[in-house]
Order: C-alpha cells, then structure tokens, then sequence
C-alpha cells in the first residue's frame, strides 16, 4: 500500500467493504453444497473478468461495464475471504472467519488464522484461486503504483 489515496481508489475501497460482506452473507445463507459450488464458480467468473476487463475500474468502458466488474471483484475478494488466512486488498482485510465485515490492515494474512493454524498446509491456496490472488494483487498494485486509484 502506501502511495496518496485519490478519491476513485477511497470510493472503490468504501464501495468494496460494502459488497464484499453482502457476497459472503449470499454464501453463508447457501447448503454447504451449493456454497462449495458457488465459489468454485465466482472463483472462475471473477478470475476471468478481473483480468480480462479490469482495466474498466481503471480506465472506463461500455456502459455497466465497470459495474460488472465490480461486481466480479467483490465476489472474488468475497471468495478468497473465506480460504484460511483470508484476503487483504487496498488495505483490507476480510476473513470469514474473523473479519467478514472487513477492517483496517496493514498486513498480508489474517493473523488469527495464522495463530490458530498448526501447519502450513492450508496456506496453499486450492488452485483455481491462485490466478484469482494473483490478478487481485495486479489490480493492487497497479492502483498503488499508477495512481490511478
Ligand atoms: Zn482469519
């Protein structure tokens, strides 16, 4: 993080720690069957949106376009929230677990699930998350290092 926060990179946090509870609470409502399936499905829907039109956050595009793809994101985020150690993005954590309404953090992995961890293993993320992870850190770090945001 760092960098100045510009008014469009405080309205997509402020707007994101707004949708991303509300994803998790459509998944928390769902049969733990439904629920698996969903995110396995928003994992591979905003993995594709995130890097095939997330330059519309930054640059604009059709109309709705942007909001589309926000919504993709905040699924996505909503969706690594609830792999152990959770997601931080623009300075935010959401876990499921221990901040699903997302906080403030300066971190890169909810801390309480590392200390309730007894191994590694669940640090490796499931596969079809990896590319997830990865192309919401490029959106971070482009906002951080372009500015845009
Ligand atoms: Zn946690």
């Amino acid at each position: 993080m760092g960098g100045p926060q510009t008014p469009v990179r405080e309205l997509l946090s402020l707007t994101l720690e707004l949708a991303v509870p509300i994803w998790l609470e459509r998944l928390r409502q769902k049969d733990p069957e439904i629920r698996e399936m969903l995110i396995q499905y928003w994992a591979d829907k905003s993995a594709d949106a995130v890097a095939y039109q997330g330059d519309v956050l930054q640059f604009g595009g059709k109309k709705g376009a942007a909001a589309s793809v926000f919504n993709a994101l905040a699924r996505g985020l909503a969706v690594l929230a609830t792999c152990p150690g959770g997601v931080v993005f623009l300075g935010v954590l959401w876990c499921d677990r221990h901040a699903p309404y997302g906080r403030s953090y300066d971190g890169q992995i909810c801390q309480q699930c590392l200390a309730e961890s007894s191994g590694n293993d669940w640090l490796s993320p499931k596969d079809q998350l990896t590319g997830l992870r990865v192309k919401c850190q490029e959106i971070e770090t482009a906002a951080t290092t372009e500015g845009i945001l």
